[in-house]
């Protein structure tokens, strides 16, 4: 189902982003994950692609599982500042013939050091994809503006480029902030763009997560979320106990604000994904009439 499609019959969308597994991994590893991701059944499921710039993702053949093997729909993520032309359109081609319907069209981080290639932007790679595939295209926002850009105004204005090229829903960058989520919100409305967003929450569950991905997206780490993790750093089970209360409490705030739509990042973590869901799910149900207590 293409996602766009949810939006029309949801008010609040729910989905989950995975990773896949490195090259040389056995396959079969993520499985017990894709299974349990099933059993919680999110409206659909992204893969990450070629994450830390590496071209050998596994993406289309996760996105193969989650479609014919565990019948849950994919948002397959591609990537393209680090490929040539030719590399992006086979990576599309081998989504059509998975019967991928929904691709996240992103720009990637460029290597370091790597010569310009043929693609710079997100927006350039929007239109390869319109030409050779059917599928919805979502692309990528960023709350507390894109580490690169000069200002939110610029951040905004490049953003508008994308959702004109034809982008049918839009998915944040995390963020831990809502008042940072509700202020950027007012701003891409008034700048005429009213595509679906959906907010992205990543829950803080583990040590590493706050030196690594955190700091590489450059979010705002508010207060109580240093206290958090000054308190429980090496005391694994509390932190994970306290980052899904936050996460819990940062959902079920973006859902009382009216958001499109919650997209988790769960770092293939089935068991933090479920915790949140069933503390979220009964309000989440209600809002979207679908309980039937
Ligand atoms: P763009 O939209 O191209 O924007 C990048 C920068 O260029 C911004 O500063 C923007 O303001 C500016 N810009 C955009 N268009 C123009 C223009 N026409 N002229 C001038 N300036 C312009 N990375 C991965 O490697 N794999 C993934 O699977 C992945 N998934 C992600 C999922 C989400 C939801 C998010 C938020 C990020 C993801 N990323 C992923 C990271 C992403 O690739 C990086 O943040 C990257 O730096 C920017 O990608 P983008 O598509 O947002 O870029």
């Amino acid at each position: 189902m293409k996602i766009s499609k949810l939006f029309e019959s949801k008010k609040a969308v729910y989905s989950f982003e995975i990773f896949p597994p490195k090259v040389n991994d056995d396959i079969s590893k993520i499985y017990s994950t894709l299974e349990s991701i099933r059993d919680i059944a999110p409206d659909y499921v992204s893969v990450t692609y070629s994450a830390g710039g590496s071209k050998n993702s596994r993406t289309a053949e996760i996105a193969d599982l989650l479609k014919n093997r565990y019948g849950m729909e994919p948002l397959a993520h591609l990537t393209c500042v680090n490929s040539t032309r030719k590399e992006v359109e086979e990576a599309i081609e081998k989504l059509n013939l998975i019967g991928v319907e929904n691709i996240l069209a992103l720009r990637g981080d460029r290597i370091e050091g790597q010569d310009k290639g043929e693609f710079n932007y997100a927006s350039d790679l929007i239109p390869v994809i319109k030409r050779l595939s059917n599928a919805d295209i979502g692309a990528a926002c960023y709350p507390e503006g894109h580490p690169e850009s000069k200002n939110m105004v610029e951040d905004i204005r490049n953003l508008k480029k994308k959702v004109d090229l034809g982008v049918t829903h839009l998915n944040t960058q995390l963020f831990f902030d809502n008042d940072v989520f509700l202020n950027f919100m007012d701003k891409v409305r008034l700048a005429g763009i009213d595509v679906p967003i959906q907010a992205g929450i990543m829950p803080l569950v583990k040590k590493s997560q706050f030196g690594g991905i955190v700091r590489m997206t450059g979010a705002g780490i508010p207060t109580k979320i240093a206290r958090m993790y000054a308190r429980f750093a090496d005391d694994p089970q509390s932190l994970e106990d306290a980052g899904v209360a936050y996460a819990t409490d940062q959902i079920i705030d973006l859902l009382s604000a009216g958001v499109q739509g919650i997209h988790l990042y769960i770092m293939n973590n089935a068991r933090v994904a479920r915790r949140i869901t069933e503390n979220i799910k009964p309000i989440l149900d209600r809002i979207n009439g679908e309980d039937r207590s």
